[in-house]
């Protein structure tokens, strides 16, 4: 029995109609998957393994109603997509974006079932949001806001039922706000969600962990192909939790940062960021072109974004499709010799398939941004332990999950001619487990 890649999608886009967002992440993960199926694996067909692995198991939405500062009702949506518990509970975290929609949703936490099983960590991949835009809100309602938000998500979550934590929108004072209301109504201190606060079961190293696994995955990479990131020039996009300790670890490591970014425009220095320029930035707000008051050789441009500074290695770190095949024509053109996605599937099909024809490297997020939940993976044990290891046992860790992970991707997608495609190598060494662990359980 076998599957056809193209019938597959059709099917598959007319159970999920205007869900452009999820049909993407399914095309690109099933055409890989389809072929190795049919190869290896055709018993897998007959359970309808990746019909079942489309289907998120539970979808919870809900609405969030909460008073503004002038006691005025305001009504949003909230989710969770709680997609496949295969290898263990749900796992993934919530977004906070007016973008926030279903479609979204549901690519993102399906792309967290593959990625979450890279880590090697028993976790299952879930993700959740709401269309609440915490711009310009003050900090009380935003304190609000994910009271109401908890109060209707709490009875479906739980430290070994599901475990969100943060993602864009979302950081450690919105993990707080959600915390101390799980809390109130559980009455129960638990490792319900992670990415807390230092002290009150949070882990070391999880605000930094997406941002330096990215840089642990890059250097493999470059380890493997005799190279080093010393010297390499290095173009970042956004400039969150993700972008910021990306841009730490690259300088650290010896490269030179030449941009950042945020939906106003990107802020260009040709001399790089150091340690000192890079805490500047951050009390800007979002204004990043003050940064050029200071340091005269920089510039910003509102109406470029980082892919048109020629670089060695581009980083996306912001959001989704946010680098195009232009932006990848033009990166492959300036002599880039590789992109790694900090963010969620921050390039299109077509910019990917221009990087595997001239055969750069091209590290998918679910393999290089895989860091972030490891130590999420990482916080859950230390929880359930009663234990707070030390940043340095948490970094050795975080850097052994990394190069584990690398070290599936060249398994499974190593090219006849020596060129590794870490997108096959990533959806094949992610699916494998999950396959396994859904055959055993039965239907
Ligand atoms: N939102 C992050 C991601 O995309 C982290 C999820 C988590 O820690 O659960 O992987």
């Amino acid at each position: 029995m076998s599957l056809n890649f193209k019938s597959f999608i059709k099917l598959a886009g007319e159970r999920n109609p205007n869900e452009p967002e999820f049909i993407q992440a399914v095309a690109e993960v099933t055409e890989d998957l389809i072929p190795y199926i049919n190869e290896h694996h055709p018993e897998w067909n007959k359970l309808k393994i990746l019909e079942r692995i489309i289907e998120p198991e539970r979808i919870i939405s809900f609405s969030v109603n909460w008073l503004d500062d002038n006691n005025e009702v305001q009504i949003n949506r909230g989710y969770r997509v709680q997609m496949n518990s295969a290898i263990g509970p749900y796992k993934g975290g919530l977004r906070f974006s007016p973008t926030v929609n279903l479609s979204i949703l549901k690519f993102l936490a399906f792309e967290q079932v593959f990625k979450n099983s890279l880590t090697g960590i028993p976790l299952g991949g879930g993700k959740g949001g709401s269309d609440f835009d915490p711009k310009g809100k003050s900090d009380s309602e935003i304190m609000r806001f994910c009271q109401s938000f908890m109060t209707a998500l709490y009875r479906h979550i739980g430290s070994e039922t599901d475990v969100p934590a943060g993602d864009i929108g979302v950081g450690e004072r919105e993990i707080g706000f959600l915390f101390g209301q799980y809390k109130r109504l559980q009455n129960n201190f638990t490792g319900v969600l992670t990415g807390k606060g230092k002290f009150w079961g949070g882990s070391n190293i999880r605000p930094e962990a997406t941002g330096y696994g990215l840089l642990y995955f890059v250097s493999n990479i470059l380890n493997l192909q005799g190279e080093s990131l010393k010297g390499k020039r290095i173009a970042i996009s956004g400039a969150g939790n993700v972008a910021f300790y990306a841009a730490e670890k690259a300088i650290e490591l010896g490269a030179t940062v030449i941009t950042l970014s945020n939906s106003t425009g990107t802020l260009n220095d040709p001399e790089g960021f150091d340690a000192q320029k890079l805490s500047s930035i951050k009390g800007l707000g979002r204004d990043l072109s003050k940064y050029c008051e200071t340091y005269s050789a920089a510039s910003f441009h509102a109406d470029k974004n980082p892919w048109h500074f020629p670089c060695d290695i581009a980083l996306p770190c912001a959001t989704q499709n946010e680098l195009n095949e232009e932006d990848a024509k033009r990166l492959i053109e300036n002599g880039c010799i590789g992109v790694a996605e900090g963010a969620n599937m921050p390039s299109t099909a077509e910019a990917v398939q221009q990087f595997h024809t001239h055969k750069i490297f091209f590290a998918p997020g679910k393999a290089a941004n895989a860091g972030g939940v490891a130590v999420s993976g990482l916080e859950m044990s230390q929880n359930r332990m009663g234990e707070q290891w030390e940043s340095d046992r948490v970094d050795d860790k975080l850097k052994q999950i990394m190069e584990n992970i690398h070290q599936t991707c060249v398994r499974y997608g190593k090219d006849n001619d020596g060129y590794i495609n870490y997108l096959r190598g990533a959806n094949i060494g992610g699916f494998v487990k999950v396959a396994a662990a859904m055959k055993s359980q039965g239907v």
